[in-house]
């Protein structure tokens, strides 16, 4: 037999499959991985398909060895590998290192397996030592240690020496089984409420089991009972024999989340989050793996979870960002379950109280099942939305980081004994430019989307087009010289608070306060053991946690991401308003936000005030038609990084030229194509350089292919080119 063999080599450009001899004995499968000479040494490789006959007639060399002792590529995988590699331009071997754990490689985790040491079946205790001689002290010594129960052998062995267990094996007297010993993580145990669900959550757990469509949006707020039609469902997977993939946004994965579905389903969930150790993640993935546990639950990469028979894959925050991959290998999850889906013949459901775009867009094409949740479980209503005008602020000499509004209202917060949340709208290290006075913003002629202040050449630059524009010392708009570039941070806002609030406890959540490992979940868990009045914080702060004595959410700078140089912008600064909205009065206690901006007309603001997310939806998917953007165009970026500046320089240029050429063959396949330095210029030593373009809909993925092929011809020593498609930012 003859083993198709991918190789795990990091650094070179080889992707290739190699035949090699399977002996026999090694009993090997598609699926495996193993151990294979490579050149002049060993390497560890993948096993991708087992056939009779060799496509060479040169001398193969032989497998070595099997590094497993299961099988750890799920034949599903095998086939996912391939998907992955012709859409996303992937290596086969980045593909198949998602699917292990990485300490995997390289050999270096392990299962624990100890030794258990039992007596003998049918051998009683008085027996065993009628049959040792009284001198055979240590031998007497193990066996009067065991007890009616029995001893790890490495405790025996410490204390008698291995020489006597063995001993005593070899005359029948004791038997040694192996055991697993599992690292599990530790999870706070919660109490599982369970509850019947409302005539809404049934119906909608019905259809989204029995409907006729193979995926579904449940499109309803937070508070709407999501998360227990999720537990229904899955629960019907189960008792059907199947499996269940849950997947959540890292910084959602909380305890309680996870203890939720912990409290429902005991052992057979498994957690797959970045917090895990090692070992924890290995034994968690094996268990998966061998079936002891059959629902993932975790980040991003648990759509790889080893899973066979998948009868139902749940994407919650389905808008979440943190659903498409950045780093090499680039994919997006929400693709890739779909091919899982399809595989296995699963559901799909992806949830959110605001949707991405293009989600909102197929479900209304009918691509996929709509379910809207109106009502919140309990009862609330969502939360009022006082919008506040900063420019108008300004004009009344208020030049502080607090209107009126916000400060008489934390004021009556602090006074009622009730908690507040201050959020920073803060993203990326973009800085657009914006007038104090009228709130004109810096935009791009061409682009519509703001310019970004670049401090290196002191200009604006526009990251689609890449047109550069002067710093204007004026307003282009109303003449005011009062330009600023848009930044706070969260210590002069806690500043600004200390002055205004002596007495107000406050805490402050973001990038610096977070380094720490754990100090994520202390400041949260601190704000609601009521230590703090007042949080203030970062992005980290917007997702998922449930406070129940907040009554007030500050949003400041709300026009910060409006502004990011990002078609997303106003998508996401609707999701970001929405989800901050829905921090302020859960339970029974009624919430305010107040929402300051500089541009209070924007139509963002309007319709999240309203929470119609509808309207604000037929709004901008309109926005995105006229001016070309997804979900109507996709946007390619080819991103060429080299420690040698010249070099990631030229190889942008020649690839550029390729692909303007056969822009020329094709113009209708393109709405435009340029090439730019990166915002950022360097990361981590590497000069990166970048082309960026739109393709239009029609036959996009063959034009991608050529776009791929452009790449792939290109030779790229001392450099790596990533080709990335609609990505989440341009840095
Ligand atoms: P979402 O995932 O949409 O935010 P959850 O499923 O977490 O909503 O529900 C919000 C809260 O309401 C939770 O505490 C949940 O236990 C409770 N809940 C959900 N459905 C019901 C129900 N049918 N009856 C009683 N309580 C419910
Ligand atoms: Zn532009």
């Amino acid at each position: 037999m003859i083993a198709e063999v991918i190789v795990d080599i990091s650094t070179s450009e080889i992707d290739k499959i190699f035949d090699y001899v399977a002996p026999p004995e090694l009993d090997l499968r598609a699926g495996d991985r193993v151990k294979v000479p490579f050149g002049r040494q060993q390497t560890e490789g993948f096993i991708v398909k087992i056939k009779e006959n060799p496509d060479t007639t040169h001398a193969l060399k032989s497998v070595t060895s099997k590094l497993d002792d299961f099988t750890p590529i799920l034949p599903e995988m095998l086939e996912l590998m391939r998907e992955m590699s012709r859409e996303y331009n992937l290596r086969l071997v980045d593909v198949l290192r998602l699917f292990i754990p990485a300490m995997m490689r390289g050999g270096r985790i392990r299962e624990i397996k100890r030794h258990f040491v039992t007596l003998a079946d049918g051998v009683s205790y008085e027996a065993a030592l009628s049959r040792l001689k009284p001198n055979a002290v240590n031998q007497r010594g193990v066996i009067a240690s065991l007890g009616q129960g029995g001893e790890w052998a490495a405790i025996l062995g410490e204390e008698y020496g291995f020489s006597a267990v063995s001993a005593l094996a070899e005359k029948g007297l004791v038997k040694v089984t192996e055991v697993t010993k599992r690292r599990r993580p530790a999870l706070r145990p919660v109490e599982d409420k369970r509850v019947t669900l409302n005539d809404e959550q049934a119906a909608a757990a019905r259809e989204i089991m029995h409907g006729d469509k193979d995926s579904y949006l449940l499109f309803g707020v937070t508070g709407s009972g999501k998360t227990e039609i999720y537990l229904e469902c899955i629960e019907e997977v189960l008792s059907a024999g199947k499996t269940a993939i849950m997947l959540v946004p890292e910084i959602s994965l909380t305890p309680q989340m996870m203890g939720r579905f912990r409290a429902r389903f005991g052992d057979k969930v498994a957690v797959l989050h970045s917090g895990l150790s090692d070992g924890e993640r290995y034994d968690e993935w094996l268990r998966l793996l061998r079936g002891d546990a059959v629902i993932a639950i975790g980040a991003r990469s648990a759509v790889f979870a080893p899973l066979r028979n998948v009868g139902i894959i749940i994407i919650d925050e389905e808008h979440d960002g943190s659903y498409i991959s950045e780093n090499n290998p680039r994919y997006v999850t929400s693709e890739v379950a779909e091919l899982r889906r399809a595989y296995n013949g699963a559901k799909l459901v992806v949830g959110s109280a605001t949707p991405a775009l293009e989600t909102f867009k197929k479900a209304r094409e009918g691509k996929l099942g709509l379910i809207t949740l109106k009502n919140r479980v309990n009862g609330t209503g969502m939360p009022e939305i006082c919008v506040v005008d900063m420019c108008a602020e300004l004009r009344g000499g208020n030049n502080g980081f607090l209107s009126e509004e916000l400060a008489e209202r934390l004021e009556q917060t602090l006074a009622d004994g009730n908690q507040s949340m201050i959020f920073l709208n803060r993203r990326g290290f973009a800085s657009f430019m914006i007038c104090r006075k009228c709130g004109h913003v810096m935009k791009c002629e061409d682009c519509d989307v703001s310019l970004t202040w670049h401090k290196e050449d002191n200009l604006l630059k526009c990251h689609y087009c890449g047109k550069p524009y002067a710093v204007p010392n004026k307003c282009p708009a109303c003449g005011e010289t009062d330009m600023r570039l848009g930044r706070v941070g969260t210590e002069r806002v806690i500043e600004e608070l200390h002055r205004r609030f002596p007495s107000a406890r406050t805490l402050r959540m973001d990038k610096d306060t977070t380094r720490k490992k754990g100090s994520y979940d202390e400041i949260l868990s601190a704000f609601r053991m009521g230590e703090a009045d007042i949080l203030v914080g970062t992005q980290m702060i917007v997702k998922g946690h449930d406070f129940p004595n907040v009554t007030l959410v500050g949003i400041l700078d709300a026009d910060m991401s409006l502004y990011y140089e990002d078609y997303h912008s106003a998508e996401r600064t609707y999701q970001l308003v929405s989800q901050m909205s829905g921090r302020a009065g859960r339970a029974d206690k009624a919430g305010v936000v107040v929402l300051q901006t500089y541009s209070p007309r924007h139509y963002v603001f309007l319709y999240a005030k309203e929470n119609d997310y509808e309207g604000f939806f037929r709004k901008e998917i309109n926005v995105r038609e006229v001016t070309n953007f997804p979900p109507f165009t996709k946007i390619v970026r080819v991103l060429t990084m080299s420690e040698d500046e010249e070099r990631a320089l030229g190889l942008t240029k020649e690839m550029l030229a390729k692909i303007r050429a056969y822009q020329k063959e094709a113009p209708e396949r393109f709405v435009s194509v340029s090439g730019m330095k990166s915002p950022v210029k360097r990361i981590e030593n590497k000069y990166r350089y970048q082309i960026i373009m739109r393709l239009t809909r029609e036959e996009e993925s063959d034009t991608l292919s050529h776009v791929y092929d452009i790449v792939n011809a290109q030779e790229k020593k001392n450099a790596t080119v990533f080709v990335e498609i609609n990505p989440q930012n341009m840095n």
